[in-house]
Protein backbone atom coordinates (compact mmCIF):
# COMPACT_ATOMS: atom_id res chain seq x y z
CA UNK A 1 0.00 0.00 0.00
CA UNK A 2 1.31 3.31 -0.66
CA UNK A 3 1.62 6.16 1.80
CA UNK A 4 -1.48 7.59 1.29
CA UNK A 5 -3.94 4.86 1.32
CA UNK A 6 -2.42 3.64 5.22
CA UNK A 7 -2.58 7.50 6.12
CA UNK A 8 -6.34 6.87 5.59
CA UNK A 9 -6.22 3.45 6.80
CA UNK A 10 -4.26 3.92 10.09
CA UNK A 11 -3.90 7.95 10.84
CA UNK A 12 -7.34 9.58 12.23
CA UNK A 13 -8.90 11.15 9.75
CA UNK A 14 -8.66 15.09 10.58
CA UNK A 15 -6.78 16.56 7.99
CA UNK A 16 -7.03 17.21 4.66
CA UNK A 17 -3.90 16.62 3.29
CA UNK A 18 -2.21 18.09 0.27
CA UNK A 19 -1.03 15.14 -2.17
CA UNK A 20 2.62 15.46 -0.98
CA UNK A 21 5.51 14.02 1.28
CA UNK A 22 7.92 16.05 2.20
CA UNK A 23 11.08 13.92 3.11
CA UNK A 24 14.02 16.34 3.45
CA UNK A 25 14.56 20.13 3.09
CA UNK A 26 17.58 23.05 3.70
CA UNK A 27 16.19 26.58 4.64
CA UNK A 28 13.60 27.45 3.33
CA UNK A 29 13.68 24.67 0.36
CA UNK A 30 11.89 21.08 1.06
CA UNK A 31 12.01 17.60 -1.14
CA UNK A 32 9.23 15.51 -1.37
CA UNK A 33 9.80 11.42 -1.76
CA UNK A 34 10.22 11.50 -5.63
CA UNK A 35 13.25 14.59 -4.76
CA UNK A 36 11.27 17.76 -6.68
CA UNK A 37 12.26 21.16 -4.87
CA UNK A 38 9.75 23.01 -3.28
CA UNK A 39 10.22 26.81 -2.46
CA UNK A 40 8.47 26.96 1.03
CA UNK A 41 6.32 29.78 2.52
CA UNK A 42 4.28 28.20 4.95
CA UNK A 43 6.68 26.70 7.36
CA UNK A 44 4.58 24.31 9.03
CA UNK A 45 2.44 26.67 9.57
CA UNK A 46 4.69 29.17 11.29
CA UNK A 47 6.65 26.78 12.85
CA UNK A 48 9.70 26.55 11.14
CA UNK A 49 11.44 29.56 12.67
CA UNK A 50 14.93 29.02 10.47
CA UNK A 51 13.35 26.76 7.76
CA UNK A 52 14.59 22.95 7.44
CA UNK A 53 18.10 21.31 9.02
CA UNK A 54 19.09 24.44 9.89
CA UNK A 55 22.73 23.91 11.10
CA UNK A 56 22.74 26.01 14.18
CA UNK A 57 19.79 24.77 15.25
CA UNK A 58 20.53 21.23 14.83
CA UNK A 59 23.57 21.47 16.57
CA UNK A 60 21.71 23.13 19.71
CA UNK A 61 18.89 20.35 19.49
CA UNK A 62 21.63 17.96 19.22
CA UNK A 63 24.05 18.70 21.64
CA UNK A 64 21.00 19.08 24.63
CA UNK A 65 19.57 15.13 23.35
CA UNK A 66 22.70 13.72 23.75
CA UNK A 67 23.29 15.31 27.25
CA UNK A 68 19.82 14.67 28.83
CA UNK A 69 16.38 14.61 27.14
CA UNK A 70 14.15 15.17 29.62
CA UNK A 71 13.96 14.97 33.47
CA UNK A 72 10.07 16.24 34.47
CA UNK A 73 9.28 18.99 36.53
CA UNK A 74 10.33 17.72 39.83
CA UNK A 75 13.29 19.04 39.23
CA UNK A 76 16.09 22.14 38.00
CA UNK A 77 16.53 21.90 34.24
CA UNK A 78 18.91 24.63 33.25
CA UNK A 79 17.32 24.80 29.39
CA UNK A 80 13.82 25.95 30.69
CA UNK A 81 15.59 28.71 33.35
CA UNK A 82 17.64 30.21 30.84
CA UNK A 83 14.55 30.02 27.85
CA UNK A 84 12.55 31.69 30.37
CA UNK A 85 15.07 34.24 31.44
CA UNK A 86 15.72 35.10 27.85
CA UNK A 87 11.81 35.62 27.40
CA UNK A 88 11.17 37.72 30.31
CA UNK A 89 14.22 40.05 29.41
CA UNK A 90 13.04 40.40 25.51
CA UNK A 91 9.28 41.08 26.59
CA UNK A 92 9.34 42.60 30.09
CA UNK A 93 7.32 39.76 31.77
CA UNK A 94 8.09 38.14 34.67
CA UNK A 95 7.63 34.44 34.92
CA UNK A 96 7.22 31.94 32.07
CA UNK A 97 4.64 28.17 32.43
CA UNK A 98 6.37 26.14 29.36
CA UNK A 99 3.65 23.31 27.95
CA UNK A 100 3.72 21.90 24.38
CA UNK A 101 1.78 23.82 22.09
CA UNK A 102 -0.56 27.14 21.67
CA UNK A 103 -3.64 25.59 22.59
CA UNK A 104 -1.94 24.36 26.18
CA UNK A 105 -0.51 28.02 27.02
CA UNK A 106 -3.72 29.46 26.05
CA UNK A 107 -5.63 26.77 28.62
CA UNK A 108 -2.84 28.50 31.38
CA UNK A 109 -3.80 32.65 30.17
CA UNK A 110 -7.13 31.84 30.52
CA UNK A 111 -6.43 29.11 34.26
CA UNK A 112 -4.62 32.13 35.47
CA UNK A 113 -6.75 34.91 34.64
CA UNK A 114 -9.44 33.06 36.07
CA UNK A 115 -7.66 32.49 39.20
CA UNK A 116 -5.94 35.79 39.64
CA UNK A 117 -10.04 36.95 39.42
CA UNK A 118 -10.82 34.42 42.64
CA UNK A 119 -7.88 35.76 44.68
CA UNK A 120 -9.36 39.23 44.32
CA UNK A 121 -12.97 38.66 44.76
CA UNK A 122 -13.06 35.02 46.29
CA UNK A 123 -15.52 33.64 44.27
CA UNK A 124 -16.43 32.79 40.73
CA UNK A 125 -18.01 36.19 39.73
CA UNK A 126 -15.52 37.37 37.68
CA UNK A 127 -14.73 34.40 35.68
CA UNK A 128 -15.71 35.75 32.03
CA UNK A 129 -13.19 36.08 29.56
CA UNK A 130 -14.17 38.43 26.25
CA UNK A 131 -12.51 36.81 23.48
CA UNK A 132 -13.01 38.28 19.59
CA UNK A 133 -15.33 36.93 16.87
CA UNK A 134 -13.71 35.63 14.35
CA UNK A 135 -10.43 34.54 16.43
CA UNK A 136 -8.73 30.88 16.58
CA UNK A 137 -7.13 29.99 20.59
CA UNK A 138 -6.98 26.19 19.56
CA UNK A 139 -8.84 22.74 19.42
CA UNK A 140 -9.07 21.88 23.53
CA UNK A 141 -12.30 22.61 24.30
CA UNK A 142 -11.95 25.12 26.46
CA UNK A 143 -9.59 26.70 23.89
CA UNK A 144 -12.51 25.78 21.17
CA UNK A 145 -14.95 27.75 23.96
CA UNK A 146 -12.50 31.04 23.45
CA UNK A 147 -12.53 30.66 20.09
CA UNK A 148 -15.24 33.29 18.51
CA UNK A 149 -16.12 31.23 15.69
CA UNK A 150 -19.68 29.67 15.62
CA UNK A 151 -18.33 26.68 13.17
CA UNK A 152 -16.01 25.58 15.96
CA UNK A 153 -18.87 25.15 18.48
CA UNK A 154 -21.09 22.04 17.20
CA UNK A 155 -21.17 19.10 18.03
CA UNK A 156 -18.30 18.96 21.14
CA UNK A 157 -20.88 20.62 23.18
CA UNK A 158 -21.30 21.26 26.12
CA UNK A 159 -18.72 23.81 25.86
CA UNK A 160 -16.78 25.80 28.99
CA UNK A 161 -18.89 28.27 29.99
CA UNK A 162 -17.86 31.77 30.79
CA UNK A 163 -16.44 33.07 27.17
CA UNK A 164 -18.46 35.43 25.41
CA UNK A 165 -17.08 37.38 22.18
CA UNK A 166 -17.16 41.24 20.64
CA UNK A 167 -16.38 42.46 17.53
CA UNK A 168 -12.48 42.97 16.31
CA UNK A 169 -14.10 46.45 14.90
CA UNK A 170 -15.49 47.79 17.27
CA UNK A 171 -14.36 48.61 20.37
CA UNK A 172 -17.72 49.67 22.21
CA UNK A 173 -18.78 45.89 22.68
CA UNK A 174 -16.08 45.35 24.88
CA UNK A 175 -17.42 48.12 27.07
CA UNK A 176 -20.64 46.72 26.78
CA UNK A 177 -19.87 42.85 27.45
CA UNK A 178 -17.94 44.05 30.21
CA UNK A 179 -20.78 46.04 31.77
CA UNK A 180 -23.38 43.06 31.15
CA UNK A 181 -20.84 40.31 32.68
CA UNK A 182 -18.49 39.54 35.56
CA UNK A 183 -14.65 39.47 33.67
CA UNK A 184 -11.46 38.92 34.38
CA UNK A 185 -9.96 39.30 30.88
CA UNK A 186 -10.43 40.37 27.56
CA UNK A 187 -8.02 38.41 24.90
CA UNK A 188 -6.78 38.54 21.52
CA UNK A 189 -4.84 38.10 18.25
CA UNK A 190 -3.09 40.91 16.69
CA UNK A 191 -3.56 39.43 13.75
CA UNK A 192 -6.05 36.44 13.37
CA UNK A 193 -4.10 34.19 11.66
CA UNK A 194 -6.99 30.96 11.20
CA UNK A 195 -9.24 34.02 10.96
CA UNK A 196 -8.17 34.99 7.62
CA UNK A 197 -4.49 37.35 8.31
CA UNK A 198 -6.76 40.35 9.81
CA UNK A 199 -4.64 42.75 11.91
CA UNK A 200 -6.04 44.74 14.36
CA UNK A 201 -6.63 48.30 13.71
CA UNK A 202 -4.19 50.26 16.64
CA UNK A 203 -7.17 52.56 17.31
CA UNK A 204 -8.95 49.58 18.18
CA UNK A 205 -6.29 48.29 20.39
CA UNK A 206 -6.30 51.72 22.20
CA UNK A 207 -9.44 51.75 22.84
CA UNK A 208 -9.88 48.44 24.39
CA UNK A 209 -6.65 48.83 26.40
CA UNK A 210 -8.15 51.52 27.58
CA UNK A 211 -11.51 49.61 28.64
CA UNK A 212 -9.84 47.11 30.31
CA UNK A 213 -7.58 49.82 32.37
CA UNK A 214 -10.55 51.39 33.38
CA UNK A 215 -12.88 47.94 34.33
CA UNK A 216 -9.55 45.83 35.81
CA UNK A 217 -9.23 43.82 32.96
CA UNK A 218 -6.30 41.57 32.67
CA UNK A 219 -5.06 42.05 28.91
CA UNK A 220 -3.84 38.31 27.34
CA UNK A 221 -2.13 38.32 24.18
CA UNK A 222 -2.51 35.55 22.23
CA UNK A 223 0.65 35.67 19.94
CA UNK A 224 0.75 31.64 18.99
CA UNK A 225 1.32 32.60 15.36
CA UNK A 226 1.86 36.27 15.14
CA UNK A 227 4.99 35.24 17.78
CA UNK A 228 8.93 34.77 17.55
CA UNK A 229 9.50 37.81 14.75
CA UNK A 230 6.67 36.37 12.93
CA UNK A 231 5.51 40.24 11.96
CA UNK A 232 8.74 42.00 11.75
CA UNK A 233 8.85 42.68 15.72
CA UNK A 234 9.81 39.93 18.58
CA UNK A 235 6.21 39.75 19.80
CA UNK A 236 3.15 41.63 17.81
CA UNK A 237 2.59 43.96 20.93
CA UNK A 238 5.64 45.67 20.81
CA UNK A 239 4.31 47.40 17.65
CA UNK A 240 1.23 48.45 18.76
CA UNK A 241 2.85 49.53 21.64
CA UNK A 242 2.01 47.96 25.17
CA UNK A 243 2.89 44.99 27.43
CA UNK A 244 0.20 43.15 27.89
CA UNK A 245 -1.05 41.23 31.53
CA UNK A 246 -0.33 37.79 29.82
CA UNK A 247 0.60 36.77 26.61
CA UNK A 248 1.15 33.07 25.13
CA UNK A 249 3.79 32.06 22.32
CA UNK A 250 3.96 28.67 20.63
CA UNK A 251 4.55 27.16 16.80
CA UNK A 252 7.71 28.97 15.66
CA UNK A 253 9.45 29.98 19.31
CA UNK A 254 11.73 26.14 19.20
CA UNK A 255 12.08 26.13 15.64
CA UNK A 256 10.23 22.42 14.88
CA UNK A 257 9.64 20.97 18.17
CA UNK A 258 6.75 21.16 20.01
CA UNK A 259 6.56 24.00 23.13
CA UNK A 260 4.24 26.08 24.20
CA UNK A 261 4.51 29.04 26.71
CA UNK A 262 2.25 31.29 28.53
CA UNK A 263 4.47 34.71 29.92
CA UNK A 264 2.99 36.06 33.15
CA UNK A 265 3.53 39.70 33.85
CA UNK A 266 3.89 41.79 37.02
CA UNK A 267 -0.12 41.55 38.15
CA UNK A 268 -0.35 37.62 38.04
CA UNK A 269 3.42 36.20 38.43
CA UNK A 270 2.35 35.18 41.58
CA UNK A 271 -1.27 33.87 40.60
CA UNK A 272 -0.23 29.78 39.89
CA UNK A 273 0.91 27.98 42.73
CA UNK A 274 2.62 24.53 43.34
CA UNK A 275 -0.37 22.41 42.22
CA UNK A 276 -2.47 24.50 40.54
CA UNK A 277 -0.91 23.84 37.31
CA UNK A 278 1.42 21.11 35.34
CA UNK A 279 2.63 19.87 32.31
CA UNK A 280 5.05 16.35 32.12
CA UNK A 281 6.99 17.53 28.99
CA UNK A 282 6.49 21.38 29.90
CA UNK A 283 10.40 22.90 29.65
CA UNK A 284 11.48 19.84 27.96
CA UNK A 285 15.38 20.25 27.73
CA UNK A 286 15.65 20.16 23.99
CA UNK A 287 12.44 21.23 23.31
CA UNK A 288 13.77 24.66 25.46
CA UNK A 289 17.80 24.31 23.95
CA UNK A 290 15.58 24.79 20.41
CA UNK A 291 13.80 27.47 21.65
CA UNK A 292 17.19 29.19 23.32
CA UNK A 293 18.99 28.78 20.03
CA UNK A 294 15.53 30.77 17.97
CA UNK A 295 14.88 33.26 20.05
CA UNK A 296 18.95 34.41 20.67
CA UNK A 297 19.14 35.04 16.76
CA UNK A 298 15.99 36.80 16.52
CA UNK A 299 17.60 40.00 16.91
CA UNK A 300 17.54 43.82 15.52
CA UNK A 301 19.51 42.78 12.13
CA UNK A 302 16.78 39.68 11.15
CA UNK A 303 13.71 41.64 12.00
CA UNK A 304 14.92 44.59 10.05
CA UNK A 305 15.03 42.16 6.92
CA UNK A 306 12.15 40.40 7.76
CA UNK A 307 10.15 43.58 7.75
CA UNK A 308 11.92 44.66 4.54
CA UNK A 309 11.07 41.54 2.63
CA UNK A 310 7.14 41.38 3.81
CA UNK A 311 7.33 45.03 2.82
CA UNK A 312 8.74 44.09 -0.82
CA UNK A 313 6.10 40.55 -1.50
CA UNK A 314 2.71 43.13 0.02
CA UNK A 315 3.92 45.74 -2.84
CA UNK A 316 5.08 43.00 -5.56
CA UNK A 317 1.31 41.32 -4.72
CA UNK A 318 -0.70 44.50 -4.44
CA UNK A 319 -2.57 45.76 -7.39
CA UNK A 320 -1.15 42.19 -9.60
CA UNK A 321 -3.66 40.76 -11.55
CA UNK A 322 -5.80 38.67 -9.86
CA UNK A 323 -5.41 40.35 -5.99
CA UNK A 324 -8.35 41.85 -4.46
CA UNK A 325 -6.09 42.86 -1.43
CA UNK A 326 -3.49 41.79 0.96
CA UNK A 327 -3.65 41.59 4.64
CA UNK A 328 -1.59 41.13 7.72
CA UNK A 329 1.51 42.02 8.73
CA UNK A 330 5.17 41.28 8.66
CA UNK A 331 5.57 37.73 7.26
CA UNK A 332 1.70 37.13 8.36
CA UNK A 333 0.23 37.77 4.51
CA UNK A 334 -3.27 37.40 3.68
CA UNK A 335 -4.17 37.26 0.24
CA UNK A 336 -7.57 37.80 -1.28
CA UNK A 337 -7.44 36.51 -4.86
CA UNK A 338 -10.38 36.25 -7.05
CA UNK A 339 -9.56 32.53 -8.18
CA UNK A 340 -10.41 30.52 -4.94
CA UNK A 341 -7.67 30.14 -2.09
CA UNK A 342 -7.73 26.54 -2.51
CA UNK A 343 -7.03 26.64 -6.05
CA UNK A 344 -4.05 28.27 -5.80
CA UNK A 345 -2.26 26.30 -3.04
CA UNK A 346 -2.90 23.88 -5.32
CA UNK A 347 -2.03 24.97 -8.51
CA UNK A 348 1.41 26.53 -6.86
CA UNK A 349 1.91 23.49 -5.29
CA UNK A 350 2.36 21.34 -8.66
CA UNK A 351 4.82 24.61 -9.61
CA UNK A 352 7.16 24.02 -6.60
CA UNK A 353 5.57 26.79 -4.14
CA UNK A 354 4.16 25.98 -0.99
CA UNK A 355 1.63 28.29 0.39
CA UNK A 356 -1.04 28.13 2.72
CA UNK A 357 -4.74 29.17 3.02
CA UNK A 358 -7.05 30.47 5.68
CA UNK A 359 -10.66 31.62 5.74
CA UNK A 360 -11.24 32.18 2.12
CA UNK A 361 -7.50 33.59 1.86
CA UNK A 362 -4.28 32.71 0.69
CA UNK A 363 -1.87 32.70 3.32
CA UNK A 364 2.33 33.58 3.40
CA UNK A 365 4.38 32.35 6.55
CA UNK A 366 7.76 31.97 5.05
CA UNK A 367 10.45 31.03 7.00
CA UNK A 368 12.64 33.79 8.67
CA UNK A 369 15.41 32.88 7.26
CA UNK A 370 14.75 32.49 3.28
CA UNK A 371 16.88 33.99 0.88
CA UNK A 372 15.59 37.66 -1.53
CA UNK A 373 16.30 34.71 -4.14
CA UNK A 374 14.08 32.22 -3.09
CA UNK A 375 11.36 34.77 -2.39
CA UNK A 376 11.46 36.14 -5.91
CA UNK A 377 11.40 33.04 -7.25
CA UNK A 378 8.59 31.87 -5.66
CA UNK A 379 6.55 35.52 -5.67
CA UNK A 380 6.99 35.58 -9.44
CA UNK A 381 5.09 31.62 -9.17
CA UNK A 382 2.48 33.01 -7.13
CA UNK A 383 1.74 35.56 -8.95
CA UNK A 384 1.66 33.82 -12.25
CA UNK A 385 -0.66 30.97 -10.41
CA UNK A 386 -3.29 33.71 -9.29
CA UNK A 387 -3.46 35.49 -12.48
CA UNK A 388 -4.09 32.25 -14.66
N1 LIG B 1 -3.76 30.32 18.93
C1 LIG B 1 -3.54 30.74 17.68
C2 LIG B 1 -3.59 32.21 17.38
C3 LIG B 1 -3.26 29.83 16.67
O1 LIG B 1 -3.04 30.27 15.42
C4 LIG B 1 -3.21 28.45 16.97
C5 LIG B 1 -2.95 27.45 15.94
O2 LIG B 1 -3.07 27.68 14.77
C6 LIG B 1 -3.44 28.07 18.30
C7 LIG B 1 -3.71 29.02 19.25
C8 LIG B 1 -3.39 26.61 18.69
O3 LIG B 1 -2.07 26.19 18.67
P1 LIG B 1 -1.72 24.62 18.70
O4 LIG B 1 -2.20 24.05 17.42
O5 LIG B 1 -0.21 24.59 18.85
O6 LIG B 1 -2.40 24.05 19.88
Amino acid sequence: MDIKELDKQYVANTYSRAPVTFVAGKGAVAFDDAGKRYIDLGAGISVNTFGYADNEWLTAVNAQASKIQHTSNLYYSEPCVNLAQMLCERTGMKKVFFGNSGAEANECAIKAARKWAFDKYGDESHATVITLKNSFHGRTITTLSATGQDMFHTKFGPFTPGFVYASAQDASEVERLAEENGCCAVMMELVQGEGGVMALEQDYVNKVLEIARARDLLVVIDEVQTGNGRTGTLYAFQQYGFTPDVFTTAKGLAGGLPIGACLLGEKVKDTLTPGSHGSTFGGNPVCCAAGLNVLSRIDDRLLARVRKQAAWVRMELSGAKGVRAVTGLGFMIGIDCEKSAEQVAAGCLARGVVVLTAHGRVRLLPPLCISDGELVEAVDILKEVIAE
